[in-house]
């Protein structure tokens, strides 16, 4: 089980920003998202993805984000380029239930205490979108470009042209 939790949205500056760190989630193999802020927007955007593209990417919303990840099972993974080099902490975090967190604006240092795992992609300062694709693409080893999805929507490679089928 992987999961990313994206902690804090701006409604009004982050929707572009939360809706692909879930599409990031999804195409590079987590399992579900969950929000700390309800923003139908970009929830159905996300949904919209799952029915036409396939797979079992769910969204989910949360009020109480420590206690959530006080009560994870599993592995907590927080990605800050405050953290231990993501070359040296991946082979620890293979094959484990995992919940990664991904900040907005700043995150609270609660987060740092609360992480079993404090992660950087890097330690220059980017973005949760590119941070989450590095560490699933590290964490699997790129397997997850493979995965099927099943959709009513696939791409057939090509060189030169859009070919999509639909299913
Ligand atoms: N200024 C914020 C802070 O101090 O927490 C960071 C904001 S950054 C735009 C949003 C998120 O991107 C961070 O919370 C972190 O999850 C992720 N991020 C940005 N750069 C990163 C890096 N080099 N390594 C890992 N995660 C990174």
């Amino acid at each position: 089980m992987i999961e990313v939790l994206r902690l804090g949205h701006r409604p009004l500056r982050d929707k572009r920003i939360t809706t692909h760190t879930g599409l990031v989630a999804r195409a590079f193999g987590a399992d579900g998202i969950v929000l700390t802020t309800e923003d139908n927007a970009v929830i159905n955007s996300i949904k919209k993805v799952v029915k036409n593209w396939g797979g079992n990417f769910y969204v989910k919303v949360i009020k109480d984000w420590e206690s959530y990840i006080k009560n994870w099972r599993g592995v907590v993974v927080h990605l800050t380029m405050y953290g231990l080099p993501v070359e040296e902490t991946i082979r620890d975090l293979r094959g484990k239930d995992l919940l990664i967190i991904v900040g907005s604006q700043k995150v609270p240092k609660e987060v740092f205490e609360l992480a079993d795992f404090n992660v950087s992609i890097g330690t220059q300062p980017h973005s949760e979108v590119s941070a989450l694709a590095i560490f699933l693409d590290r964490l699997f080893e790129g397997r997850e470009l493979y995965k099927e999805f099943n959709g009513h929507l696939k791409i057939i490679p090509s060189e030169k042209s859009k070919k999509l089928q639909k299913i």
